[in-house]
């Protein structure tokens, strides 16, 4: 199998080589917010998210158009619908967009306001807030509910709703290359970001991609891994489920369980000094998630009706 490694990082938005995993096929780990992916068909490319930054973007599209400068871009998939995987839509034009169809709902619901705490979230790096001045959302063309399948050239690629990390979350799989694209399920010496998550449904999903039996895994962020490394984000899962529990049944409220708990989950993956708040915060906004799901299945359990109004939260990985 082929295998370029990724080379240098260009300036402060980070430019650099694409990967190919497959004949074919390539991954680009040198940008913020996803690591994107492409297909190459007969009859044009498949592209898996669109990176955030502008610049990036743009990089990504000129070293797919390098690769394969007489192949037209037939879809984009979405992964799911936050900043780091749908943002940059805009610069793949005009591809047509396919994502599950709460990706649609939720990025038909981003306003300016959104736009604005995007922009907001990089007040520390001016240069790229300043390519952010421009932000079209490009909401899917085309949504699917439980599973589709892009057949081009000698391609399959089956795009599959897994739910779990968001409501929308779906992977992509290429079963004659055995490369499973698997979005924000898997997170690698990371804590996964679990705002907006369902516990039970993504530790299914995680089986489900263990099930597949595919040989490389590209997770939403960072390198590509072997299906051995979704056990140990389902052990966070299960810890952090475990403990909600036990503090739950202790009588413990949902900001005692978050402040109680941040501490035992911090240990689990590194965090740079300089992430710590941010991380901190996440980890507290999935604490709160999975509170309110052991709150429901011990009500449930209890033959008790939860009256759940939901709190949502801000949602941005
Ligand atoms: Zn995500």
């Amino acid at each position: 199998m082929a295998r370029r490694r990724s080379t240098a990082r260009i300036g402060v938005t980070g430019l650099g080589e694409r990967e190919e995993l497959a004949q074919g096929v390539f991954i680009n780990t040198n940008y913020r917010g996803c690591t994107p992916g492409f297909v190459y068909t007969d009859e044009g490319i498949i592209l898996i998210d669109s990176p955030l930054i502008p610049k990036q973007a743009m990089d990504w599209r000129a070293q797919i158009e390098e690769q394969y400068p007489d192949s037209p871009f037939l879809f984009m998939v979405n992964t799911d619908h936050h900043r780091g995987h749908a943002l940059g839509n805009q610069y793949f034009m005009p591809v047509k967009v396919i994502a599950h169809e709460r990706a649609f709902k939720e990025m038909s619901g981003y306003t300016e306001n959104f736009k604005e705490r995007v922009r907001n979230s990089f007040k520390r790096e001016p240069e790229i807030q300043a390519q952010l001045n421009n932000i079209v959302i490009v909401p899917p063309h085309v949504t699917f509910t439980n599973r589709a399948t892009l057949l081009y050239g000698d391609r399959r690629v089956e795009l599959i709703y897994v739910g779990g990390h968001t409501p929308a979350t779906s992977i992509a799989w290429l079963p004659d290359e055995s490369v499973c694209f698997v979005g924000d399920i898997l997170w690698v010496d990371q804590h996964p970001y679990m705002a907006q998550g369902n516990t039970l449904e993504w530790i299914r999903a995680l089986e489900l991609v263990r099930e597949l039996g595919a040989e490389l895994l590209v997770p939403g962020h960072g390198p590509i891994v072997g299906p051995e490394a979704t056990y140990r984000v389902g052990e966070y899962i299960e810890f952090m489920r475990m403990r909600v529990r036990d503090f739950y049944l202790e009588g413990r409220n949902k900001n005692e369980t978050k402040s109680g708990l941040v501490g035992e989950m911090l240990e689990w993956f590194p965090v740079p000094p300089e992430r710590k708040a941010k991380i901190e915060s996440q980890i507290k906004s999935g604490i709160n998630r999975v509170f309110r799901e052991i709150q429901r299945e011990e009500e449930e359990a209890a033959g008790i009706t939860s009256s759940d109004a939901g709190d949502e939260e801000e949602f941005d990985e």
